[in-house]
């Protein structure tokens, strides 16, 4: 089982739940590092959600095309209502 360093999470493949954590890749850090202006070196769903989150909104106002890429890929983001279900 793989672990994310950064926060030491497990994390899982893919599997029927949308509650899964995954690396993010190098475009999406560095898409979030360049919005806010930071210097993570990586992470996972998990521990940089809500720098992810965050790079998004920013991203979006801007009207971004890489914010909608990286992040519209990304159904882990409650962008929107309608991704995740909770039946
Ligand atoms: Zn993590």
């Amino acid at each position: 089982m793989d672990v994310c360093n950064f926060c030491g999470i497990q994390l899982e493949v893919d599997s029927v739940f949308s509650a899964k954590h995954s690396m993010l890749n190098s475009s999406a850090i560095n898409f979030i590092n360049e919005k806010l202006e930071l210097n993570l070196p990586g992470g996972c769903t998990k521990c940089i959600r809500k720098e992810a989150l965050r790079a998004h909104e920013i991203g979006s106002r801007e009207d971004d095309i890489k914010s909608k890429e990286f992040l519209w890929k990304r159904s882990w983001l409650p962008m929107t209502s309608s991704g995740i279900s909770s039946n």
